[in-house]
């Protein structure tokens, strides 16, 4: 099987096989961009390799070197010859995965090839500077020889350099230094696949959730020099701004240099622009065709250039990185500009960027009073606010850290996962810790060069302030500013832009997406946030205010008979209030309305003063308040009284909250204001609870049509959220108008982990690896979906008309939303600031 491919083989749809490097390049050479020439190994070869205890075949060794002969041809230039050909080699996953594997730069060289191009360029420093670079990157990468060694070099000669260099291999790796270019090759192909598994990589793919098995593929290409002389040089850019999305050009050349220099960080480079005046040609040159690159590949691209002697050729380009704002404002410009299709815009925003743009800024007016520390480059917007950490090892999980570093390296990718921002002192907006943190969706300030850090006393100084690891300051990705101490955060923007891009998300979904809202205010701010309806109101939490507290204390705590038949009817009363309200603003969309499901805990008096002030409500004495909350208290309250144990108990608490529902629903109906209730009883472990509550509630509400001699439509349904409820779903859906599946209790009870402790102790479990990710957050799908499956499937088999939906927190989860979508579910619903992620995920999982 052909493992070595030329570009005119490939194309853009190849990118497994041959890496999104080498894909990329065939899809260049296909539409004539002046690109170097040059040959790829694909990931097949590389999973050979791996297959076969590393080593290269012979197979693949021959079909390499043919290849390489053919280059030859193609470049009218010959490795080791008067004419000497130069190549770099670089791996190419499937996957974008910056800075995380090796390449090895001006592979070839040996004192003849010097000879021969010191005969040609007449340049003895670019010469040796170059063959010196090709002896310490290919002794770093292919034999991992510290780069350190090669620092403090004794020789000032760079030839003696070149020969110290290659003494210090011979030292390392106990061989001489490979001249033929063969050996070069081969080693250096070997040592790229290696990098496939070096730690950085496999972390970075770890942490993006990407697939340990595709393999690298490797690009072999002629080199082109930007450091060849004044007219040459070297950058990369962004066909619009990054960080804004604004349609310009960003990005940064540095004159006479490698490519390494600016992705490693060393100089700071200067603006492109500096192209407009040095080089017009080059400039208009470069813009036409990264635009023409952009239209080709239908979406925003972060290009490598070089220009050799006048000559302008473009390495790579890949989709560009964004943050969240750019995402937005990318894909909704490229819709206007024709280029792509509202669908295709959906599926290139990240859920996740809603929640940065619905989260990210700092309150205005705290910030006039804000001390300003310093002014850097701002490389990845959003903000951030957490105490100074100088070393990236130390960051842990949960603490709001700011990793502040001279230079990110691809070492401290944990660390700046961790962390809340990051700031560094040097390099510019296209420098490791920019690109990364901008993949991350996190704010990052760059080259800030006023600070200065004393890595020992762990301190750093900036102006006439010292502060101390652990400090707290505020970092604006958006500004480059950094802010002494804390300053708060906005709550929210729902721009316009955002706001038109989700209804565009809103158009295409086929699951309804409602909201878990509460009170008024909660529905009026879901609403805003395209919710259509309600997937859960608590009714408890309708109490949470403070005086309203008082009355549900009253019902819990009151005996039966005529006392709680008092504080009954002052439930009754609150809560059909807040249900005219509810309806009102919902405006005919469907609202769902869960009847009592208190942890009986979470509302018992607690200090003395609020036991007195319930005795005086209750006109009884202390003591006797006390003696009532002794005996109402749970053991275990998860699995206590609570939800339709409640019901059971109290039948008439159902019925009264249920005859506020319908009673609220008529006279919003006498207004001709369309209502659609929804009544839901939490709870349910088995059908005969669920019969004996649907009778209770439906003889309540009929009596009090009886009273009207009028009806209105309503609909009586349960939560599913206890294994044995899924397992008796068919049973159940007798009784049942809808299912909505309460996955915060299901998890809880099918996994036996308490929603309210398990973070203290899931850290380890993840740090033992045992498990990944948080099951409360992100459904876990090797056994609470299945037991979702089996729910819906018995409900359906009962009830085929069944409406299904889901209320727990994984309502807001874009992985999970995947699944309810494969699963048919009619909506999901999640707390109003999520809405707007959920649309687009619920979207982006349907198309
Ligand atoms: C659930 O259990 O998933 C649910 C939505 O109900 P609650 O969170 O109120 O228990
Ligand atoms: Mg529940």
């Amino acid at each position: 099987m052909k493992q070595v491919y030329e570009f005119k083989d490939g194309g853009k749809e190849m990118v497994a096989l041959l890496g999104g490097k080498g894909a990329n390049l065939a899809e260049m050479a296909k539409i004539n961009l002046p690109i170097p020439k040059g040959i790829i190994i694909s990931t097949t070869a590389c999973n050979e390799y791996f297959k076969n205890d590393k080593k290269l075949s012979s197979a693949l060794e021959e079909e390499i070197l043919t290849n390489i002969r053919v280059l030859e041809y193609e470049t009218g230039k010959k490795f080791q010859s008067t004419k000497p050909l130069l190549v770099s080699v670089r791996s190419g996953a499937p996957v974008s995965m910056p800075g995380m594997m090796d390449t090895i730069l001006n592979l070839g060289f040996n004192d003849y090839v010097a000879e021969k191009m010191l005969e040609i360029t007449k340049d003895e420093k670019f010469v040796y500077t170059s063959y010196l670079r090709f002896v310490q990157m290919f002794s770093e990468i292919a034999k991992g020889i510290e780069r350190k060694k090669f620092l403090n070099l004794k020789a000032t000669d760079y030839k003696e350099q070149i020969i110290e260099s290659k003494n210090i291999y011979k030292d390392e790796c106990g061989e001489i230094f490979p001249e033929n270019y063969k050996d070069q090759i081969l080693i250096a192909v070997k040592s790229i696949f290696d990098s496939w598994n070096n730690e950085r990589a496999i972390l970075y793919r770890k942490l993006n959730n990407i697939d340990n098995n595709m393999g690298t593929a490797v690009v072999i290409q002629e080199m082109v020099f930007g450091n060849f002389n004044d007219k040459s040089g070297t950058g990369v850019l962004f066909t619009r701004n990054p960080s804004t999305g604004e349609d310009k050009i960003f990005g940064e050349v540095l004159l006479n240099a490698q490519g390494e220099d600016i992705v490693a960080g060393i100089r700071t480079p200067d603006n492109i622009e500096l192209l407009k005046t040095s080089m017009p040609n080059i400039y208009n040159e470069l813009t036409e065709t990264v635009k023409r690159l952009e239209k080709h590949n239908r979406d925003m691209q972060d290009v490598e250039f070089t220009i050799e002697d006048s000559k302008l050729y473009i390495l790579q380009t890949r989709n560009g990185k964004r943050t969240a704002e750019a995402s937005l404002k990318i894909a909704m410009d490229l819709v206007k500009e024709g280029i792509i299709t509202k669908e295709e815009a959906i599926l290139k925003v990240e859920p996740a960027s809603i929640n940065k743009l619905l989260n990210g800024d700092f309150e205005e007016k705290y910030l006039k009073e804000a001390t300003l520390l310093t002014k850097g480059l701002a490389a990845s917007s959003g903000v951030a606010v957490g105490r100074i950490m100088f070393d990236a090892k130390r960051v842990k999980i949960r603490e709001k850290t700011i990793l502040v570093r001279e230079e990110t390296s691809p070492e401290d990718l944990q660390g700046m996962a961790l962390a809340q921002g990051i700031v560094t002192l040097k390099g510019g907006a296209t420098s490791h810790g920019a690109v990364v943190a901008r993949g991350m969706g996190k704010c990052c300030v760059t080259g800030c060069s006023e600070i200065k850090i004393d890595e020992i006393n762990k301190t750093m100084t900036v102006g006439k302030y010292t502060l101390k690891e652990g400090d707290f300051i505020s970092v604006s990705g958006h500004t480059g500013e950094i802010f002494l101490g804390k300053i708060p955060l906005k709550e929210n923007s729902f721009s316009d832009e955002l706001k038109e891009f989700v209804s565009w998300a809103s158009e295409v979904k086929r699951m309804g997406v409602r909201m878990n809202a509460d009170t008024p205010e909660d529905v009026e701010q879901g609403k805003t946030f395209g919710a259509k309806g309600i997937g859960l109101c608590r009714t408890e939490h309708m109490f949470f205010k403070k005086d309203k507290i008082w009355t549900i204390r009253e019902f819990i705590l009151s005996d039966r008979g005529e006392e709680k038949e008092k504080a009954l009817k002052k439930l009754h009363n609150l809560q059909k209030e807040d249900f005219l309200n509810i309806f009102k603003i919902l405006d005919g969309d469907e609202a769902n309305i869960r009847l009592l499901d208190p942890p009986v805990h979470e509302f018992l008096p607690k200090t003395l003063e609020d036991k007195k002030k319930m005795a005086e409500i209750l006109s009884i004495s202390l003591e006797n308040i006390e003696k009532r909350i002794y005996r109402l208290k749970d053991e275990n309250p998860m699995l206590g009284h609570r939800g339709c144990r409640l019901g059971v108990s109290y039948p008439e608490l159902y019925r009264i909250q249920a005859r506020a529902i319908v009673e609220a629903a008529y006279e919003c109906a006498q207004k001709g204001i369309k209502v659609h209730p929804e009544i839901m009883i939490p709870f349910i472990m088995e059908a005969k609870e669920l019969a004996y509550l649907r009778k209770e509630i439906e003889e309540e509400i009929e009596s009090f049509f009886k009273e009207i001699g009028a009806r209105v439509e309503y609909k009586l349904g349960t939560m599913i959220e206890i294994p044995r409820a899924c397992l008796l779903a068919d049973e159940i859906a007798e009784y049942a108008d809808f299912f909505s599946f309460g996955t915060n209790d299901l998890t809880q009870m099918s996994m036996g982990l308490s929603r309210d402790d398990s973070v203290k102790f899931l850290d380890d479990y993840r740090e033992k690896g045992i498990w990944e990710g948080e099951p409360f957050y992100s459904i876990d799908t090797k056994a609470v979906t299945k037991l979702v499956e089996i729910g819906v499937k018995n409900g359906k088999a009962a009830k085929p008309n069944l409406k299904i939906g889901i209320c727990g927190e994984h309502g807001g989860d874009p992985k999970s939303i995947e699944f309810f979508e494969k699963n048919n579910f009619d909506y999901i619903s999640c707390s109003p600031f999520r809405v707007p992620t959920a649309i687009l995920a619920a979207a982006q999982s349907y198309l």
